[in-house]
């Protein structure tokens, strides 16, 4: 709990008092750069989709709520328990460009169905392809 408050304390701080708009005009563009110019990940900005996460749902609906994943038949789609702890939803990048924060190339998934679209971790292939031919490494 102490951890938490801390945390908590830190992070708002750290996010001034940057207004929803702002969030939008400065950070959910295509070409999102640190202060030199090279691409930065969206992920560095996730603090903010938690701060105007109702600003964010009223606007494009639960494919931009972290809380939860996109996915209506996802068992995490209501909830972001699994085995009595809490999972972090992910946020994928519909065109694999992960500086490209637009809203409408951003999707809230969760770990397992992050994982199950093309590209994840650079992979090439669907994925029970991919599992098909992990299985067939087997001698
Ligand atoms: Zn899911």
């Amino acid at each position: 709990m102490f951890v938490y408050l801390r945390l908590l304390i830190k992070t708002k701080r750290t996010m001034g008092k940057l207004t929803y708009q702002e969030f939008k005009n400065q950070y959910l563009i295509q070409n999102y750069t640190d202060k030199k110019g090279n691409p930065k990940h969206t992920r560095f900005i996730k603090r903010y989709f938690y701060r105007f996460r109702n600003q964010l749902k009223e606007e494009f609906g639960p494919q931009l709520d972290l809380h939860y994943c996109s996915k209506p038949s996802c068992q995490f789609h209501n909830t972001y328990m699994f085995d009595g702890k809490a999972i972090i939803m992910e946020l994928e990048h519909k065109n694999r460009i992960t500086n490209d924060s637009r809203p409408e190339n951003l999707e809230s998934l969760c770990p397992l169905h992050h994982q199950q679209t093309l590209g994840y971790k650079n992979r090439k292939i669907d994925i029970t392809e991919y599992v098909e031919y992990l299985k067939s490494l087997q001698v």
